[in-house]
């Protein structure tokens, strides 16, 4: 049995429609697992969700107050809207929104200061891989973090490892290349303190599917996933949360 408890979160990115969460809403109700279970729905379908099976959870907030910021959506709103979970720092938003590291941390600390829980996005492209720089980039990824969150505030929040050569293309990371850099995750945190890093949930994402989950999620320093195009069908993702036992 695992320290920790295991987190099964979905991604629907820009996908998904009301009758896409009634069907969630109906197949999820008696779905038996020892996974916590997210959905991070676009915020326009938020209020179409009824389960109390699984938690919902946005895919991204503003790390600043209610006021004259067009299109943005504050911690207020997306609590207000039944969220206790947010995305931050995903790389596709680090990329298309240029969201720097500290833009990131910002928001992870936000989301905490609201009681609401940082799904913390970090990873390296193919190019960073291959030129074995990836502790490097995912440590200053890190660093980060460590900067503008207290041991207190970490505690409250749960990283993502998301290799972006994983994410959407089909190729999943193998599970030692997942264990690989998610004890060295683990390993950064024990030198801020020891109780976070033990504590800590280390999700993994980047092509989860079915029949990769349960060989990636019982590597020891991986304690769920972070799951895109698997998450929009309820079979598929329900059958990844079981297997994150
Ligand atoms: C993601 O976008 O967080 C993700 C892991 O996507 P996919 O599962 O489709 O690779």
């Amino acid at each position: 049995k695992k320290i920790r408890q295991s987190l099964v979160a979905g991604n629907w990115k820009m996908n998904g429609s009301a009758a896409l969460v009634a069907d969630f809403n109906e197949k999820l109700k008696t779905v038996q697992c020892d996974a916590n279970i997210v959905v991070c729905s676009p915020s326009t379908l938020f209020h179409h969700f009824s389960a109390d099976a699984f938690s919902l959870g946005a895919q991204n907030v503003s790390h600043l107050d209610n006021g004259a910021h067009t299109g943005e959506l504050s911690l207020e709103m997306i609590k207000d809207a039944g969220c206790s979970y947010a995305i931050v720092g995903h790389s596709e938003r680090r990329e298309d929104q240029q969201e720097s590291n500290d833009l990131v941390a910002s928001k992870a600390k936000k989301c905490v200061e609201a009681g609401v829980t940082p799904i913390i996005c970090v990873g390296e492209s193919l190019e960073i891989r291959e030129a074995g720089n990836v502790e490097q980039f995912v440590g200053e990824q890190l660093d980060a973090l460590t900067s503008t969150l207290s041991v207190e505030e970490l505690s409250k929040s749960v990283i993502a490892y998301e290799p972006i050569w994983a994410i959407g293309t089909g190729k999943t990371a193998t599970p030692e290349q997942a264990q690989e850099v998610h004890e060295f995750i683990r390993g950064y945190f024990n030198k801020v303190d020891a109780d976070l890093a033990l504590k800590l949930p280390i999700l993994y994402g980047g092509s989860v599917k079915p029949d990769n989950a349960q060989t990636l999620f019982s590597q020891k320093d991986v304690d769920g996933g972070l799951i895109g195009g698997a998450s929009l069908k309820a079979e598929d993702f329900i059958s990844i949360c079981q297997a994150a036992n």
